[in-house]
């Protein structure tokens, strides 16, 4: 146990861990399953092109999702691409800024312009109020996003959509198996678009899918992946590669076996991250409103520098000279302060405020109760020499 700042490896202590422990480790899963679906599909030379392995992973997905369609793509970016060609979409989108850049930069690549809004500082996710604010005629489309697998406020953002005559789509990125009121995300606004990126809950090591139920809609998706090939005719948009590799499929459909099992890891962890820091003033879980339905891949903190003595950044330096890596959040630092977006200042006070004070702290079915409990324990040591780590700090950067 670390009880006086000579303990923290910041000031010549013994690093809690003696190897880095990362955030954003790829979950566990089953590599013999994985070894054994590569072989079936190298035996039958089939290696991609709507392979087996391909449609088995879309049908599972779309049962997760709860919708009639799922069309598998190379990643997320990719995916976001189609749903903005599929839909026609032009001029502006309305997005929150705190998201990972890849929402504003799938809509800048095509040359639309990301319009950013500010969030409840309840949820994280993007304010209604501020969306509905920010629509002009130059706005064709909502991208809301479940941040930290917190589901967005979807009724009043479909309401507004509806309202104002302009679709409503979902980065799902952080959100698979997460449900609002019992409905499972993946059939909310005209369409979700999910992840399965190495880092996120379920893996494909580089993989996406939109799910939707709109039959047209997935028609045009699954013809604009595929060089525009089965586009109904007279469509002009050609199509570009989002295709999704069998290799992919066979671990995105190993990492889905594997769901429950880091489910249960990420409930345990976050548990006992809540336990410990209980007890540590000014350090809390970032929970949103509904922690009961979030599939908990991110074990996100809030440090409140005038209760700790610290702030973010110089916990983050604490933890990581103790051979903890914690990083800020997917978000954060928000689209609108990095580039290119900061060229053109918009102030978004709750996002500023809420990417200024979280880190995200390890968890996943690689990280278990022992090591959450080393985690806390320099937390709690760092916070108990507040005041004496922050003098100590700017000494030894003297
Ligand atoms: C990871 C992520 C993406 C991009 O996913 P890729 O599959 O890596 O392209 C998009 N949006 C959010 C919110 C993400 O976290």
């Amino acid at each position: 146990m670390k009880r006086d700042i000579g303990d923290l490896a910041l000031f010549g202590g013994r690093p809690s861990f003696l190897r880095p422990l990362h955030v954003n480790t790829p979950n566990n899963f089953d590599r013999d399953r994985l070894y054994e679906r590569l072989d079936w599909a190298l035996d039958n030379r089939w290696l991609s092109n709507a392979g087996p392995l391909v449609l088995e992973f879309e049908e599972r997905v779309a049962e997760l999702a709860g919708t009639k369609h799922c069309i598998a793509t190379c990643n997320a970016t990719v995916a976001l691409h189609l749903l903005v060609r599929a839909a026609g979409l032009t001029g502006e989108v309305l997005m929150p800024s705190l998201t990972f850049s890849a929402t504003a930069h799938s809509v800048r690549w095509l040359g639309l312009e990301p319009v950013f809004c500010d969030i409840d500082p309840e949820t994280g996710c993007v304010d209604p109020a501020e969306v509905e604010a920010k629509i002009t005629e130059r706005t064709s489309a909502i991208f809301a996003v479940h941040l930290w697998g917190q589901v967005a406020a979807v009724e009043e953002l479909t309401a507004i959509g509806e309202r104002h005559g302009i679709p409503v789509y979902f980065d799902a990125a952080h959100a698979i198996g997460c449900t609002l009121e019992g409905k499972p995300v993946g059939g909310f606004g005209a369409a979700e678009v999910f992840s399965f990126h190495a880092t996120k809950m379920v893996s494909a090591f580089e993989g996406g899918a939109i799910t939707t139920d709109d039959d047209e809609l997935a028609a045009v998706l699954r013809g604009l992946k595929n060089f525009g090939k089965g586009l109904p005719e007279g469509h002009e948009m050609g199509g570009t590669n989002g295709k999704m590799s069998e290799a992919s499929a066979a671990m995105g459909l190993t990492s889905l076996e594997s769901y429950e099992r880091s489910l249960s890891h990420n409930k345990h962890n976050y548990a006992a991250y809540e336990s410990e820091l209980d007890s540590i003033p000014g350090v809390r879980l970032f929970t949103g409103t509904t922690p009961e339905t979030n599939n908990q891949q991110y074990a996100v903190v809030e440090v409140d520098e005038e209760v700790t003595g610290i702030g973010r950044d110089l916990l983050m330096q604490v933890l990581r000279a103790e051979n903890v890596m914690v990083i800020p959040p997917i978000g954060a630092p928000a689209c609108h302060e990095i580039e290119p977006y900061r060229r053109t200042p918009v102030p978004l006070p709750h996002t500023e405020r809420l990417t200024a004070r979280v880190m995200a702290l390890p968890t996943g079915s690689t990280v278990g109760r022992e090591q959450v409990r080393r985690v806390c324990d320099i937390i709690r040591c760092a916070v108990a020499n507040g005041p004496a780590v922050r003098a100590g700090q700017h000494r030894s950067a003297a």
